[in-house]
């Protein structure tokens, strides 16, 4: 769907409102989630200056019919062709960077792509579904902030501790004490087991109800976007739950279920 025009080079198919379009004029409305991948390496928009530079995934949610995770309930689906039942779609960038590595920068070194986890990065994407969209910027209790758990770019706030000893896919970090009072982040290693930390699993709906009380912590490592972020510096800040949440904007509630009272047969 994505490809080169033969006469000017252009990108045909490029933006993905008409790549999900075309995939329903072929494909049945059977699917909640949708996953592009291009064939090429797929230029930034944003950044023309750079031709090298290619896009990332994103991830769109097209409907949403959960209450308490911060998002309203809403279903644009239908814009792409789907009639309900497409919760979102993932752009995936390009596989073909993959076995090709290009630097990102002009002048930069190539990136060694044959690292990335397609496996992962997808993982990653499809939890932009629910998350993350609760909480409150990381601002010091500035302008009333409370649940500070996110970063502003939809991504949960660094210092939000993961509890597992792993990398936390998507939101959460491994934090380690520095032994004087202050923690730093434990660098992840590839090959690595990738978790999802438990409030991406409460927004995901797959958290045991007995660990809604369980509290996280939570390190100052800086204001994101105000002050520079510290990963070998952070000091112990509060800790959050999900209860918290729950207390903040209500319990996390599928409506799509509650309207459903067919019995499963
Ligand atoms: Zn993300």
């Amino acid at each position: 769907m994505l490809r080169r025009s033969p006469v000017t080079g252009e990108i045909i198919g490029y933006w993905d409102d008409k790549i999900v379009k075309e995939f329903y004029k072929g494909n049945p409305d059977d699917y909640d989630f949708i996953f592009f991948f291009a064939a090429f390496n797929v230029p930034t928009v944003s950044r023309p200056e750079f031709p090298q530079e290619h896009i990332g995934a994103y991830y769109r949610p097209v409907s949403n019919s959960i209450n308490g995770i911060g998002l309203p309930i809403y279903d644009i689906s239908g814009v792409y062709g789907s009639s309900g039942r497409l919760k979102g779609f993932g752009f995936m960038g390009t596989l073909y960077y993959i076995s090709h590595p290009l630097p990102t920068k002009p002048g930069s070194p190539p990136e060694d792509y044959s690292k990335i986890d397609v496996g992962g990065v997808t993982w990653h994407e499809i939890v932009h579904q629910w998350c993350c969209y609760v909480g409150d910027l990381f601002r010091r209790g500035k302008d009333n902030a409370k649940l500070e758990i996110t970063d502003g770019e939809g991504h949960f706030y660094i210092g939000l501790e993961s509890p597992t000893q792993t990398p936390a896919d998507c939101c959460g970090t491994q934090w380690t004490s520095n032994g004087d009072g202050t923690f730093r982040i434990v660098p992840s290693t590839n090959g690595q087991e990738v978790r999802y930390h438990p409030i991406v699993l409460y927004l995901m709906g797959v958290l045991l109800e007995s660990d809604y009380d369980k509290r996280y912590n939570v390190y100052d490592a800086g204001i994101p976007r105000e002050e520079s972020v510290l990963s070998g510096k952070a000091v112990f800040y509060k800790d959050v739950s999900v209860g918290d949440i729950i207390t903040g904007i209500g319990k996390r509630e599928d409506t799509n279920l509650k309207e459903n009272t067919k019995k499963p047969k």
